[in-house]
């Protein structure tokens, strides 16, 4: 392991089962709400394995050209790049398609080959078949999001991928993370934790994603360098929650009690 290996606490068994499909040459899904660390479990793994890592946030417009390549023009040729697809397969990288179930369907189609016996890329544009490097790994991330406004992933995709659910820690890990990532005080990463396990209970304000240890985090940043503690937790936790004026009054007065 690298000493600039990124800080992350583990919370399950992922690390050893990352590995696992890593020597196996498995494709590896990790699925969960924002923030709950799936970004930063991959950029540990990478540094752990000594891989290069290439992540790809995946939105709408996201297509197979975008991650396979293109011709572009230079002077009076066209000249060939590679997307970042091909540069993983081909130097043996680990490739993270973030909240992949975003890309056009012409981005599943082309993983399907990569993420099966045949670990191999087509490159349609270039009439060329890449066969992956041994040590290439895909490695994407979906938000199921039960509520709504999620896009879906198929099964028949899912089913590529060996898959781990990532959720919001227990109580002693997420204080633990809260110290390590902003040097707060333990008791105030306590509170914030607190007050985060109330929220994320209170299912009935119908909120679409609840309070995410990236939320927490950034609060806890604030208040150590000098943001009043309920400014802090109104501008980091509860402002970027709703905006609906009614809860976000009720959110206030609750956390105002807590902290
Ligand atoms: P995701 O990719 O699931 O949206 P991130 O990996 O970006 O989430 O996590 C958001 C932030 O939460 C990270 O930058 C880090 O500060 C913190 N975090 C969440 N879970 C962990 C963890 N298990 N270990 C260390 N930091 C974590």
């Amino acid at each position: 392991m690298s000493n600039t290996t990124p800080y992350y606490h583990e919370t399950g068994k992922e690390t050893l089962v990352f590995e696992q499909c890593y020597n196996n040459k498995l494709p590896v899904l990790l699925k969960g709400p924002t923030g709950t660390g799936k970004s930063r479990f991959v950029e540990y793994m990478a540094s752990k394995l000594d891989k290069r890592l290439i992540t790809v946030a995946c939105h709408e417009e996201t297509s197979s050209t975008d991650l396979i390549g293109r011709y572009i023009i230079k002077g009076a040729q066209t000249v060939w790049i590679d997307g970042p697809l091909t540069q993983a397969v081909k130097e043996g990288a680990i490739l993270y398609l973030d909240e992949i179930a975003e890309a056009r369907p012409d981005v599943i189609v082309a993983i399907h080959p990569l993420t099966d016996h045949r670990r191999q890329l087509y490159i349609d544009k270039l009439g060329e078949i890449v066969q992956a490097h041994p040590d290439f790994m895909l490695v994407a991330s979906f938000n199921p999001g039960y509520q709504r406004g999620f896009k879906e992933l198929k099964p028949s995709t899912k089913q590529r991928f060996v898959a781990q659910s990532f959720n919001y820690p227990q109580e002693k890990i997420e204080t633990e993370i809260l110290v390590n990532e902003s040097q707060i005080d333990k008791s105030i990463a306590k509170k914030l934790v607190n007050i985060a396990n109330k929220v994320r209970n209170l299912t009935e304000l119908g909120l679409s994603e609840t309070v995410s240890t990236r939320l927490l985090v950034d609060a806890a940043k604030l208040i150590h360098s000098g943001l009043p503690k309920r400014l802090s937790v109104e501008v980091a936790i509860i402002e970027p929650l709703t905006d609906d004026p009614e809860i976000i009054e009720a959110l206030k007065d609750l956390c105002n009690l807590m902290i």
